[in-house]
């Protein structure tokens, strides 16, 4: 979907991603393809399925259920 990929270029450097604790995406809502961990703070980024967006997620300890 090149559209929602060029949208999410656009709309993800405007997302207050501190602010933003869900498990869906923040420029089109689709669902995460899949989580990454980073080593050092253990902090996890999902990757959008639909637009490729990645936003931080789950430093709050909610679960993605
Ligand atoms: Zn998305």
């Amino acid at each position: 979907m090149p559209y929602l990929q060029m949208a999410c270029e656009e709309v993800m450097p405007r997302i207050v991603q501190s602010l933003w604790q869900r498990g869906c995406c923040p420029v089109c809502g689709g669902k995460p393809a899949f989580a990454a961990l980073a080593k050092d703070s253990g902090a996890r980024s999902l990757l959008c399925s639909w637009c490729s967006g990645i936003w931080g997620y789950g430093r709050t300890g909610v679960s993605i259920l």
